[in-house]
């Protein structure tokens, strides 16, 4: 087979670029080592029930009139009409550091604004000039790193709001350890906090669905089932890819979804970085029959929380670090109708080593992961109250899983602490998107992949 474009990884970044690029030209193929598209964010069943692996919500709301919002520049690049997707906003979302200080954000910037005037009134004026810095910043122009934490201790002197500020951007979009750099903490501070966040109706399912269906009404081709186990190329050109199955595939450009280090490893060029801390996560679903939700918070859509006087973002010492994490209620959306079932979902930082050494005995990898689920609850039963005695249906995915699934270089969701913003990794016609280009989260991915199609790919066509 021969291709002009191809893409590896139908994950959401590959998706999108596969769209961009089939708006023009049908001569693009997607391929795929998984029987399911949506990588990181996709699904699965268990007893008939749909179960999603990622979703909480998407950030970068935008009101459709917004024609300059990331969300909805998105939409136009891919062609897709806003209408095509209804959309739940969230009610509330709270970043709670337990016996010291919480704030509450939505939507509507202004009720941050007036949580930090209220809790740290000494910081507002800070705040006020840290907004302005934000927005005056341009987060795409390419710098060295430079620390977001002392840009926030400048304007704000007060290390505990500092860290909850962070808290939220670090876990829905860092791979590096207690820091962010600044551009990619303007990106996030600006997707969670001024846009805010959403869940499209339905499930994530309904979403890659309309994302393949479109893809594939222009002519776009998609290969599942069909691991790449080989770039092939001679000195900075790629040729084709070779698949599991030995069949090769020639093509003239190349896209690759996967992570920096995964596509070296295809390249025949490994690449060693033991130095390097990814992160992992553990993540548990929980359900329960909506007769107990009213029990449970309502009025909050995720709780990022932290129980220790310092708030660590790094990978920890063993299994799991349960001081500080995520609790999502994926029901608690604005308009959502109340079904038989609601979910709690929680997450937490992970040490992928640690679910590794017990790989080889099964046992003890379940009962590991089912105490892990244990102390999940009992620990954001302290923050939410207590609801394990109604549980019908709970799993976890260990970094492990997330390694399994996607491919993913330690099941490290946010890939390597390094970036490739320009998406070049050395050769003339294969680019990088997704994870390790930069852009994190699913509005980040697929713009990541958009962008990387318009700045390499279309002008070749
Ligand atoms: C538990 C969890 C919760 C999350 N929650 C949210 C959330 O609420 N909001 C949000 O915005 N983001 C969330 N994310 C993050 C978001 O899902 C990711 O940032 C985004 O989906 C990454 O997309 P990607 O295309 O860059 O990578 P991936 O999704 O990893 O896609 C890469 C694809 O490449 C495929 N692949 C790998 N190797 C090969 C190969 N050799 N050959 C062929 N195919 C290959 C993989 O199977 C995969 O489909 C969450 C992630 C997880 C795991």
């Amino acid at each position: 087979m021969n291709v002009r474009f191809l893409i590896i990884g139908s994950g959401l970044s590959g998706l999108a670029a596969a769209i961009r690029y089939a708006r023009f030209s049908p001569d693009v193929l997607l391929v795929e080592k998984h029987s399911r598209i949506g990588g990181l964010n996709s699904y699965f069943y268990r007893n008939g029930t749909l179960i999603e692996t990622g979703l909480h919500a998407v950030t970068n709301f935008a009101e459709p009139k917004n024609k300059k919002a990331p969300l909805n520049q998105l939409f136009r690049q891919l062609k897709l009409n806003r209408k095509q997707i209804h959309i739940h906003e969230q009610i509330a979302s709270e970043v709670c550091f337990t016996n010291r200080e919480s704030i509450l954000f939505s939507n509507n910037f202004e009720i941050l604004h007036d949580q930090i005037i209220l809790k740290f009134p000494h910081a507002a004026p800070g705040f006020d000039n840290l907004v302005s810095a934000i927005n005056a910043y341009d987060p795409f122009y390419l710098r060295g790193f430079i620390s977001a934490k002392a840009f926030l201790l400048h304007y704000l002197q007060d290390s505990l709001l500092v860290d909850m500020i962070m808290c939220p951007l670090m876990f829905y979009g860092s791979s590096i350890e207690n820091d962010m750099d600044l551009g990619q903490f303007v990106i996030m501070f600006r997707s969670i906090f001024q846009e805010g966040m959403f869940r499209p109706h339905g499930t994530i399912k309904d979403f890659l669905d309309l994302l393949r269906h479109h893809y594939e009404q222009f002519g776009g081709r998609i290969l599942m089932q069909s691991r790449v186990t080989k770039i092939l190329h001679k000195n900075r050109k790629v040729s084709a890819v070779e698949l599991e199955t030995g069949e090769v595939i020639q093509c003239d450009r190349l896209l690759s979804t996967i992570g920096y280090q995964e596509t070296m490893q295809l390249l025949g060029r490994e690449t060693t970085d033991e130095s390097v801390n990814r992160l992992g996560f553990i993540e548990s679903i929980f359900q329960l029959p909506i007769s107990c939700r009213h029990r449970l918070p309502v009025d909050r859509t995720i709780i990022f929380y932290n129980t220790t006087d310092h708030f660590l973002y790094q990978r920890p010492q063993s299994f799991v670090d349960f001081n500080s994490g995520v609790i999502c209620f994926p029901s608690n959306f604005q308009g959502i109708e109340p079904q038989n079932y609601f979910e709690i979902r929680s997450t937490h930082l992970a040490d992928f080593f640690s679910w590794k050494a017990l790989q080889s005995d099964r046992d003890a990898y379940l009962a590991k992961k089912a105490q892990a689920a244990r102390r999940s609850t009992e620990t954001i039963a302290e923050i939410i109250g207590n609801f394990s005695d109604n549980i019908v249906y709970e799993d976890t995915f260990t970094p492990l899983t997330v390694e399994r699934f996607t491919a993913k270089k330690e099941g490290a969701i946010y890939g390597h602490p390094q970036k490739f913003k320009d998406g070049k990794i050395g050769y003339d016609n294969l680019f990088l998107a997704g994870t390790d280009q930069g852009y994190l989260g699913i509005i980040g991915s697929m713009l990541s992949g958009v962008s990387m199609v318009n700045q390499h790919i279309l002008p070749a066509l």
